[in-house]
């Protein structure tokens, strides 16, 4: 079995659509595919309708959160899966998250501009078109300009990395956590040690995440080095938690492909025995 459990599509900042983004699983030979945009559930239906035999098809999201407990708080991404999509505070709160998403990216806008780059909100949401907009469709409108070669390029630290990574509105960790389990969903935290992306969180929040409700680390990830891997996967270990690997694939945003990291069958059946939202869809 080849399970491949974080994947985007163009409802946020992934390059293929919901449809494309199943047929290329099933071209990729994997068996298991969970579709985890960021802070939506759109691409649920168009992916399910055009869901290929053979392929089981996981609906999950990746949640923008924030860990309020130091200063700066520190983002990071808890990826959910199987919740139901209609529990409502949890619908309110993707809803909020997408707007500040928009505010956000008004605001790099904004900077840029004032800096003299010329690009407009109007293009960046464009290029989202009606998806969750995210800071890869600022670099797409910085490779317009001629300023980057590539996404890659996008985020290094005179842009996206840093003089424009501005903050959002992120959910606190331990209500997103709250929410996700409410709406019967299983809380897997994304990449926890991507430290090329900034500050991680403490063992010490994981162990108190843990305590809350958190099923799952995801250990085989493309941002994790070799003794990253290992470290989640001792710390999983301690705690009891699954371990789960995913390719984070992004379409042409990254060149990450899909299936480059998999998970265990153990581990899915565990994250399948957890849930009780919605089926997965065989
Ligand atoms: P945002 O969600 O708007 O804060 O933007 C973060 C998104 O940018 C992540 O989900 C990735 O898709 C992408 N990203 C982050 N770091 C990089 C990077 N170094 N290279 C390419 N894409 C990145
Ligand atoms: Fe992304
Ligand atoms: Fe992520
Ligand atoms: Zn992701």
């Amino acid at each position: 079995m080849r399970i491949d459990l974080h994947a985007h599509s163009t409802a946020s900042d992934g390059t293929l659509t919901p449809a494309e983004l199943v047929v290329a699983a099933a071209e990729a030979e994997l068996d298991v595919l969970a579709i985890t945009d960021h802070d939506t559930t759109a691409g649920w239906l168009p992916a399910e309708r055009a869901r290929p035999a053979g392929l089981t098809l996981i609906r999950g999201a990746e949640l923008s959160c924030r860990w309020y407990g130091q200063t700066p708080p520190i983002p990071l991404h808890l990826l959910a899966y199987l919740f139901d999509p209609t529990y409502p505070a949890l619908v309110a709160e993707l809803a909020r998250v997408r707007r500040a998403r928009e505010e956000r990216g008004q605001r790099i806008v904004e900077r840029l501009r004032s800096d003299g780059v010329d690009v407009t909100w109007d293009e960046v949401r464009g290029y989202a078109n009606g998806g969750t907009v995210g800071r890869p469709h600022v670099a797409l409108a910085l490779m317009r300009a001629g300023l980057v070669g590539s996404t890659q390029e996008a985020f290094e630290a005179r842009w996206l990395g840093e003089r424009y990574r501005l903050p959002k509105e992120d959910t606190d960790v331990f209500t997103a956590l709250r929410l996700v389990l409410e709406a019967g969903g299983v809380p897997v935290f994304a990449h926890p040690r991507a430290t090329k992306r900034g500050a991680v969180v403490p063992d010490s929040l994981i162990v108190e995440l843990a305590a809350a409700g958190l099923v799952g680390l995801e250990a085989d990830h493309e941002a994790h080095a070799p003794e990253e891997r290992a470290h989640v996967r001792a710390l999983a270990g301690e705690l009891g938690l699954v371990v789960t690997g995913s390719s984070d694939f992004h379409g042409t945003h990254k060149p990450v492909r899909l299936g480059a990291f998999t998970t265990a069958i153990e581990a899915y059946t565990q994250i399948l025995n957890s849930a009780h939202g919605v089926p997965a869809l065989l």
